[in-house]
This record gives C-alpha cells, structure tokens and sequence, in this order.
C-alpha cells in the first residue's frame, strides 16, 4: 500500500466507527503522531491530504517546523511539557494536549500573556493511575481545572489520555468511557463547554471514537513502526 492508501483507509475506519457511535462521519480529527518521522515522509502524507500532526519533543518540532515551514500544517504538542520550553510553542501550535500541573498552566499563562494570544489547550488525565506517565490523576483533576479557571490566556477546550496498552482494544474502553465521564462532570459542575476528547492510539482509536473521541492521534498504523 502507498502512503495516500495507508491514509485512505485509516480515514475510511474513522468514518465508519463514527458512524456506528452515531455521531456523524467527520467526529473524529485525525493527528499524524509524527514523533521520530522525517519531515520528507511527513511531506508525502502532507501531499495525500494529511494537515495535522503532533509532536513530543520541542526541539525535533522546531526543527520540522523550519523544514516544512512553506507547508500549511495545524501543529499540536502532545508530549511530556517542560516549563522551560513553552516558550517555543507560542503562535506554533493550535493544540497543547499534555497541560497536567498548575506551574506549567501558570507558564503558560505568562508566555501567551506576553504573545497576546489565548493558548487553547486539554488536560491530561493519567486514567489508569501509572506511575511512568504524565496526567493530573482523576482525583486531582477539577483543582487543576478549576485553577485554570483564573487564568485568563490560557482556555481549556477538553481533556486527553494516554492509557494503560492492552493487545484487544475492548480492555481500554473503560478507560475511554472514564476520560468522558470526567469531562461531563466537569462541563456539568462548572457550566462551561469542554468539546474536545483527545484520546485513541492505532490499536485502540476506532474504540476511542465510539466513547466519544475528537481528536485520534496515530503514529504506527500511518507511519509504520518507530526506529
Ligand atoms: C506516539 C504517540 C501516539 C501514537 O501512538 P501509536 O500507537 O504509534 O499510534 C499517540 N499519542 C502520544 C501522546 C504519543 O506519544
């Protein structure tokens, strides 16, 4: 398969999952999770008609981003975030998926502040507890939310998830539906609307969509294995 058939069919999946969860073809945004791809293959998907990536590490994202400077990619940074680099992100990335402790919202704060921008950004939620990965846990979550709350530049728009990995996809969907249920919580006890679920990985997005993912972001399935 060439690279605009591996992409064609991966949008045909997300399609269909949307439409068995009754929520319209296009519910679901696919994000290249382009963490170690080349700005050449990131231009051959690019061509085939994909616009948004993510990366991980601030430092092989402004290298891309100078690479691919004359291409109209959407940018976001799904990766771990120190405060020391958000600087860098500013008026780079629509999207800042990883946002999980109250001195990096208040970095961020300061940065967009300084750019006169408002920072959209999710909260990451470590769903399945695990010590080795970022996230607010579950319990913690509404004072980070609810600090965000005063932060004027920085808007949070939904919340994100990296789970727990399981071979059949059915062993993440709890995780999934928790990722839901404390964005409802949420939207319900602070009467704002938070529309955006990013959550759902190449073994587990068409689950994902069918628990209400808005953003799938994929690496392996579109870009083959990581070296
Ligand atoms: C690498 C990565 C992905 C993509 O994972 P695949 O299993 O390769 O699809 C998604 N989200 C984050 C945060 C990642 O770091």
């Amino acid at each position: 398969m060439n690279v605009c058939e591996r992409l064609e069919e991966i949008l045909e999946r997300i399609e269909k999952a949307c439409k068995r969860a009754s929520r319209g073809s296009k519910c679901a945004k696919l994000l290249g999770a382009s963490k170690t791809v080349s700005p050449e293959v990131i231009g051959e998907f690019y061509n085939c008609g994909l616009r948004v990536y993510g990366e991980n590490r601030v430092q092989e994202f402004l290298k891309k981003l100078e690479a691919l400077k004359d291409l109209n990619i959407e940018w976001h940074f799904i990766g771990r975030l120190q405060r020391n680099k958000v600087k860098y992100l500013m008026n780079k990335v629509v999207l800042i998926h990883s946002l999980d402790r109250k001195n990096l919202a208040d970095e961020i704060q300061k940065r967009a502040l300084k750019n006169n921008i408002i920072q959209e950004v999710l909260i990451e939620v470590n769903v399945g507890g695990e010590e080795t990965k970022g996230g607010v846990r579950p319990e913690n979550l509404k004072e980070l939310f609810e600090y965000t709350l005063k932060l004027p530049n920085v808007k949070v728009i939904g919340l994100m998830t990296i789970p727990p990995y399981f071979d059949n996809p059915e062993e993440v969907r709890p995780y999934f539906e928790k990722l839901r249920k404390l964005r409802d919580e949420l939207q319900e006890e602070y009467k704002v609307s938070l529309p955006h679920l990013s959550m759902g990985m190449s073994n587990d997005f068409e689950v994902a969509i069918e628990e209400g993912a808005t953003i799938v972001r994929i690496g392996t399935l579109l870009f083959g294995e990581r070296k």
